[in-house]
């Protein structure tokens, strides 16, 4: 792929969702179409990726997700720092009409509207490995002299879309330079008639589809909800979308799952959704504010029910003390409440700041090691045989009876079995976030570098099937 005159680069976009309608996989799918008629024998690296970051920032509107458009097309590679130029502004041009229809029929932009667009020529984006890693589980701060510093090296960002989306944009491309885990997922968009209407997608579809494709798709329907999963509930373009392990696999929803409103375009991306990129390991002294990551911890105070149904307790390992917070739409209340002081475990998730507290919000745990419990009867008054009581921490026991007092009587314990197990537990299939990973991807994980990969034609990965209904 990499001849001479032909030159390759990866296109990054974040943070175009507006007030109600449009979203960044959407602007993408409008992108690659475009691309297509504006350079002559485009040919993608890569799907366009969809790329989940740190879902711990406040200012994130729904998923935090951002997309990458790797691509290459023939040119005079003598000339890379002009090439991006003209490249950005054919890109820019075709995103200005994109916005300009969503707010002419639809919508207003909104203040917090802060779009970003990056191009990265090829040859750069392995330096940039740390941007996607710091994105992903951590607070990234663009000021002027990273962003100079990162312009010097011949990143291009884009002047007329240079808003917060910027990190995203550069995040999304920067995924590609990291071998990681990753899966797949179909999108098919609405008409844009249809917006203001409830979707249509017939459910019964939605479950011949799960079992069709068992162990190569995942989270289609939640059978204890009785839900399909793969329906958004926002005011977004898509009418529904499919993940899993193969572009060929979910290519057969087009054809299983019946819907009573026309899918007008649809898009296959690779993305690090459902693959637990952000669970990096960290020790209790790194988990600071809006950090993800996934610790090994001992509990060290009983669960404490507070209002809502959420449950905390405190945990600690060599290098400190955290506050672990379990809510009741993760279910993972319920595991919380059965644990005890003296089990080890590994909890996943991302912190967030209660006041002067260092909070985990648990997304995921797993009980690694279980203290023994055990329930002790009252011991026998030696005097008289009666019941004694316990008379408070250290005082012995007295009988009931006799007034008899033991310091240290001789207790008969017996060994209680726990509520709890000793494996992983999760959300439920609704309650799950993006990035974490469903238990039915244990054991699937594969690592893929797209240089591997042979190159890809647009009309492979995406569809506008009604031009005039999708803008
Ligand atoms: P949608 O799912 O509709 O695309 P979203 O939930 O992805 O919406 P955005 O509107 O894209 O949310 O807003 C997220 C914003 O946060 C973007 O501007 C993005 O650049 C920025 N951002 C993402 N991750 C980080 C990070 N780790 N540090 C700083 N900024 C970030």
């Amino acid at each position: 792929m990499y001849h001479e005159n032909i030159c390759c680069w990866h296109l990054g976009l974040d943070d175009f969702d507006l007030l109600k309608y449009g979203c960044t996989t959407h602007l993408a799918t409008y992108i690659l179409n475009k691309l297509q008629e504006k350079f002559d024998g485009i040919a993608l690296l890569d799907y366009p990726n969809l790329v989940r970051l740190n879902p711990s920032i406040p200012w994130k509107t729904r998923g935090n997700g951002a997309v990458a458009i790797r691509f290459c097309i023939p040119c005079d590679n003598q000339k890379t720092l002009e090439n991006s130029y003209t490249v950005l502004e054919t890109v820019e041009n075709i995103v200005d009409k994109y916005v300009d229809r969503i707010i002419k029929e639809f919508d207003s932009v909104t203040p917090d509207f802060e779009p970003g667009l990056a191009i990265v020529p090829h040859g750069l984006i392995h330096g940039l490995r740390w941007f996607y890693e710091k994105a992903l589980t951590d607070v990234v701060i663009l000021d002027d002299y990273l962003r100079k510093k990162l312009e010097k090296l011949g990143i291009v960002f884009s002047q007329r879309f240079s808003g917060r989306g910027i990190v995203g944009a550069l995040a999304a491309v920067a995924w590609g330079a990291n071998e990681s885990d990753y899966t797949y997922e179909l999108l098919t968009y609405r008409s844009k008639r249809l917006y203001a209407t409830p979707r249509c997608v017939d459910e019964n579809s939605v479950k011949l589809f799960d079992s069709m494709t068992k162990g190569i798709t995942f989270n289609n329907y939640d059978y204890e909800e009785e839900r399909a999963l793969i329906i958004p509930r926002g005011f977004d373009p898509i009418l529904y979308g499919v993940r899993g392990e193969s572009p060929d696999v979910l290519k057969k929803a087009l054809n299983i799952i019946k819907t009573c409103e026309p899918v007008v375009a649809w898009t296959i991306f690779r993305s690090n959704q459902a693959t637990d990129a952000h669970a990096v390991h960290r020790n209790v002294s790194e988990l600071k504010p809006f950090r993800t990551g996934r610790a090994r911890v001992v509990i060290a105070s009983e669960p404490h029910s507070m209002k809502g149904g959420v449950i905390v307790l405190k945990a600690f390992d060599a290098t400190g003390e955290v506050l672990l917070a379990f809510f009741k739409p993760s279910h993972l209340n319920r595991v919380a409440r059965h644990l005890n002081i003296g089990d080890y475990v590994e909890i996943q998730g991302h912190v967030k700041k209660w006041g002067n507290e260092t909070v985990l919000h648990v997304e995921k745990i797993s009980i690694l090691k279980q203290t023994k419990s055990y329930l002790c009867k009252a011991p026998r008054c030696p005097i008289c045989g009666s019941k004694m009581t316990k008379k408070g921490f250290g005082k012995g026991y007295e009988c009931e009876k006799c007034g008899f007092i033991q310091l240290n009587p001789k207790l008969i314990c017996l060994d209680t079995p726990r509520q709890i197990e000793e494996k992983i537990y999760l959300p439920p299939p609704h309650a799950q976030k993006h990035l974490i990973k469903p238990i039915e991807r244990y054991g699937k994980e594969r690592k893929l570098y797209f240089e591997q990969a042979s190159p890809i034609q647009i009309k492979d990965v995406a569809k506008i099937i009604e031009p005039l209904q999708f803008l």
